[in-house]
Order: C-alpha cells, then sequence, then structure tokens
C-alpha cells in the first residue's frame, strides 16, 4: 500500500529487519517498508528480507557506509522528502541505530505520528551513540512499546507520560518461534560440532573492536576457551581484523561469513554457550535457554543478566566465566530451561498493532 492511510516502517539494519518482521507480517497490505540502505552487505539485508518472506521494500533511500551524522541527517532528509511527496499515517521505527533517529526527525519535520518499537532501553553509558538514538527517539514518539517493565520505568524517568507508553513485550521473540529451525542437526553437521559442545560468538561494537588491542585481547580469549568456538564475523569486525594484522588470531577458530537468521538460532539454540557483543543475542537466549557471556562496559538489557546473561569487560575473566560454565553445561542448560523470559510468549507484534490503531483511532 502506498496511500495516506500507509504505515510507514523504516528500518536499515539487521536488527531491525528482525523485530520489525513480525510487525510488518501482520500490518499486510497497511505497511510502506522504507529500507534506508545503512546496511547494504546482502548478509546483513537481503537475507533476512527472504527468511521472513517479507517482499521487497517500497522504498530505498541509500544512506549507507557514511558517517554516523550524515547516515542521521540523509535519512531524515530523504525520509521526509519521501513523506513530503507520499504522506502516511504514521512512521514506526525500531531500536537504537541511525536509522532509528533519523527517520523519528523526518516523521517529527513532517508532522507524522511516530511509533517507537522497543523503546525505553537504557545503558547509561553516554559513550554509546546507541544510548543517544534511543533517547532522542523516545522523547519524540507519540507510542513507546517498551518491551519490559523495566523499560516502562526508564522511559517515566525520561519524563514521557504514562499514556505515550505501551508495555508489549519484545518482537524477539516471535522472530525467534517463526524462524527457529526444528530440524536442526544438519546446521551442525556442517561445522562439524556436537550439540553442547561448542561455542557461538559475535563480536561487532566499536568498543570492541575498533581499538587493536581490545580486539587482540578478545580474539586471545576466544581462542583459549575449552570449546570449539564458531565465529560469524561482521563486516566492521573483519576490516578491523585485517587492517591491525590480527589475522593468525583467528587460526584457532571457525571463522565464517554472518549466518542467515535461521542458521544463527539453530547454532544458539544447540550451542554449550554464547559470547557476544550483540542486543539481540541477550535476548535470543532467553527464548532458547541458553547462557551468553556479554562482553561489554554496559547493558541496556538488565533484564537477563543474572539468568541468561553474564557482563564482563574483554580481559581473563571471559574465560573465566564461561570455563565455570563448561564444566557443568548440562546443570545450567537445565536450570535456564525452567525459566521464562522477560521479553513476553510471542505476542508483541499484536500488542503493537492495537496500540497502534489505538494511536491512530483505527477500529
Ligand atoms: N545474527 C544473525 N547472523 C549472525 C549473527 C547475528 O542472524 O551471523 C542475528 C542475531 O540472531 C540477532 C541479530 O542478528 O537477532 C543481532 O544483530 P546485531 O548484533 O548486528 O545487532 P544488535 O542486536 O546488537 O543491535
Amino acid at each position: 500500500m502506498s496511500n495516506s492511510n500507509s504505515i510507514v516502517v523504516a528500518l536499515g539494519t539487521r536488527p531491525e529487519i528482525i523485530k520489525l518482521a513480525p510487525i510488518i507480517r501482520l500490518l499486510g497490505d497497511r505497511a510502506r517498508v522504507v529500507h534506508t540502505g545503512q546496511h547494504y552487505d546482502a548478509t546483513l539485508s537481503k537475507v533476512f528480507f527472504d527468511a521472513f518472506e517479507l517482499a521487497e521494500p517500497a522504498h530505498r533511500l541509500e544512506i549507507g557506509g557514511e558517517t554516523r551524522a550524515t547516515q542521521i541527517g540523509e535519512a531524515t532528509r530523504r525520509l521526509g522528502e519521501h513523506l513530503a511527496g507520499q504522506p502516511g499515517a504514521a512512521v514506526v521505527v525500531q531500536g537504537d541505530t541511525n536509522t532509528t533517529v533519523g527517520a523519528a526527525l523526518a516523521a517529527n519535520a513532517t508532522g507524522t505520528p511516530l511509533i517507537h518499537i522497543e523503546a525505553g532501553l537504557r545503558s547509561f553509558d553516554r559513550a554509546m551513540p546507541e544510548e543517544h538514538n534511543r533517547v532522542v527517539t523516545d522523547v519524540l514518539s507519540d507510542l513507546c512499546c517498551a518491551p519490559t517493565e523495566v523499560n516502562r520505568s526508564n522511559l517515566l524517568d525520561s519524563g514521557i507520560p504514562a499514556e505515550r507508553i505501551a508495555v508489549t513485550g519484545n518482537t524477539v521473540v516471535e522472530a525467534v518461534h517463526t524462524l527457529l529451525p526444528s530440524e536442526r542437526a544438519s546446521y551442525l553437521a556442517r561445522y562439524q560440532v556436537e550439540p553442547a559442545r561448542y561455542l557461538l560468538a559475535t563480536f561487532h561494537r566499536p568498543e570492541n573492536v575498533d581499538d587493536p588491542e581490545t580486539l587482540a585481547v578478545i580474539l586471545r580469549e576466544l581462542a583459549a576457551l575449552e570449546l570449539p568456538t564458531i565465529l560469524p564475523m561482521h563486516p566492521r569486525t573483519r576490516a578491523r581484523v585485517e587492517s591491525f594484522g590480527l589475522g593468525a588470531l583467528l587460526d584457532q577458530m571457525r571463522v565464517v561469513e554472518p549466518m542467515g537468521f535461521q542458521e544463527f538460532l539453530a547454532l544458539s539454540a544447540e550451542c554449550g554457550a554464547l559470547v557476544s557483543d550483540s542486543g539481540g543475542v541477550q535476548e535470543e537466549v532467553s527464548v532458547l535457554k541458553r547462557p551468553v557471556l556479554v562482553v561489554r562496559r554496559s547493558t541496556e538489557r538488565p533484564e537477563v543478566i543474572g539468568t541468561f546473561a553474564e557482563r564482563v569487560v574483554p580481559g581473563p575473566d571471559m574465560s573465566r566465566v564461561v570455563g565455570g560454565w563448561i564444566s557443568d553445561l548440562p546443570g545450567l542448560h537445565q536450570r535456564l530451561s525452567s525459566i521464562p523470559s522477560p521479553y513476553g510468549d510471542g505476542d508483541a507484534a499484536a500488542r503493537s498493532v492495537a496500540a497502534i490503531d489505538n494511536l491512530l483511532g483505527v477500529e
């Protein structure tokens, strides 16, 4: 649909596609998907549209590969021009990327109601660009869909009135339910690994990969772990490993291209543990009942710390914590299997669409 009743869903990166897919599917013909092109690599974009069987985006803005300021500015300018030419009933954004905040500003500038999916997350770490993207987007939004009560309370603390907030759960739960393969043996066979006898790692955050010393520490720690580690490598991380000359540190690991979502979920569901700086992975493990070591200075997802996740900074704590887990993986997996996900039961997309309809006065 491309008329003034359509709901413009603006997205640009892998996690936005994954978490907006359940909402786009529910909106059906009412959704007009605009891709900013922030992630232009097919392994981070097209494969996720295909996996969720989403139609090609209605419009593309091609802001990828630029600085943060340019990406935000261009997303605002180009989406603003698009909305001026083809108004929509609302703009939906997700998460904390440059696309999120750029599209939020475009909605604001064109007087289009704005909905923020996954609102109210806070790391309280002002060194993270994502934190600023979240705060600005929440404040501009007419409707904040908060995954948890923790997120609701962060929004209230930011001065956002209760009537602009709906607690919905996180759509990642239904994304996992939709695409987790039930047959997983063939995925493990590709890497010649046995269930629970390998680790899965992902890294791409600037705090971990932009400094050669820090990146080297992380790679050495991973290589020293007692189980084989599969490392699907983000293009940003690969570029840093090459420019810092750290390629030799990868020899101990199974380094592969970024995986499609089904493959990544299958390997997550069967692994011993994950080691990651990803946001979405911290949520997915609560559905898959596996532990993740979060390697970062901070997290905006405190709901899983102490159950599905522990957090450390790069260094010897990595092998200490994961080594402890490896000493009793069956016991750990058993304990996690009975803990419910703090992100809901898989009805976040339905709740979000109901809240959007309520905002827009749609019966
Ligand atoms: N993911 C994937 N393939 C991979 C690595 C990650 O499909 O090789 C998925 C993962 O399941 C999660 C998302 O990508 O849903 C996380 O993306 P990313 O770490 O880029 O973003 P963040 O969640 O940190 O914002």
